[in-house]
């Protein structure tokens, strides 16, 4: 784990609502697996104080990316960043996605829940896997790639509907050995259901609001089921991907 400032390469906008942060480093680059996060802030920046978690979206060589959604400060004044302004990143922080080889996998997002989702599809099909990639979102918008089977709830881009009810099809003519999945809870929690009818085995990443990314302060903890307990995980340390039929959703 590392605790740098480095320059911005780009921002790149992707629409009125994300952006691409885009980063150079040699260290920060090596040995980061699909899923991890770095907690990201301008330094400079009095107000949010707390820097905010961004799941690696894309590593290529030394160069490093963030796909990243304007909710709130932060992200807002991250997407106005240029060329050369110094950023503090923490990272790479959590556990990653489990990596399985030469299976069909598929992967599941929602929304920016995408983030983690390319960088684990190239590292599934390096370990000869073959991937059925979905991805759901309410319009256009929040949609990022043409490669993938997009859907959304308008209509305006790919199939209409939730992205679980065209994964569900998808079950009917597919054998699935394992599935990863990142996006709002809600979804995540349909598609343990589906895998869980199926026994298919499922990861999800959560994307928790939290504060330390590094396990002291506890502002981001989950139950989850341990044999025949319930017990108290950090998503930063002990996360933020799961065993899907192990979390107990909040209500
Ligand atoms: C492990 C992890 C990885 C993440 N990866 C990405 C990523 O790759 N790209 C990306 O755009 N975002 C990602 N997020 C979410 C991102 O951290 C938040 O959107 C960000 O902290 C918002 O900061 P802000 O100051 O702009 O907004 P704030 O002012 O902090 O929040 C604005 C609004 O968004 C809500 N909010 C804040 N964080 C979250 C959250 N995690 N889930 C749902 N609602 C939230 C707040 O409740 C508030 O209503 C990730 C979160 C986690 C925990």
């Amino acid at each position: 784990m590392y605790f740098k400032k480095i320059q911005v390469l780009k921002v790149e906008s992707v629409n009125d609502e994300y952006f691409v942060l885009r980063i150079r480093d040699k260290e920060l680059t090596q040995n980061i697996k699909p899923g991890q996060f770095f907690q990201i802030k301008d330094p400079c920046a009095v107000f949010p104080l707390l820097p905010r978690p961004f799941s690696v979206y894309e590593v290529e060589g030394d160069k490093l990316s963030f796909l990243i959604k304007k909710v709130g400060e932060s992200t807002k004044h991250l997407s106005l960043l240029k060329e050369g302004h110094i950023i503090q990143l923490l990272g790479p922080l959590g556990n990653g996605f489990p990596l399985v080889s030469n299976k069909k996998v598929l992967i599941a997002s929602g929304g920016i829940g995408y983030a983690p989702m390319t960088y684990l599809e190239q590292k599934l099909k390096e370990a000869g896997n073959e991937v059925w990639f979905y991805h759901g979102g309410r319009s256009s918008n929040d949609v990022f790639c043409e490669d993938v089977q997009n859907c959304t709830e308008d209509g305006s881009c790919g199939h209409v509907g939730l992205v679980t009810e065209h994964i569900e099809k998808c079950f009917d003519s597919i054998y699935i050995d394992v599935a990863y999945a990142c996006g709002p809870e809600a979804m995540l929690k349909v598609l343990v259901g589906i895998c869980a009818e199926r026994n298919i085995p499922v990861y999800v990443s959560l994307e928790r609001v939290m504060a330390c990314g590094v396990g002291a302060c506890y502002g981001c903890v989950i139950k989850i089921k341990e044999n025949d307990s319930i017990v108290y995980k950090k998503v930063c340390k002990d996360g933020p991907v799961f065993d899907g039929a192990k979390v107990i959703w909040d209500e």
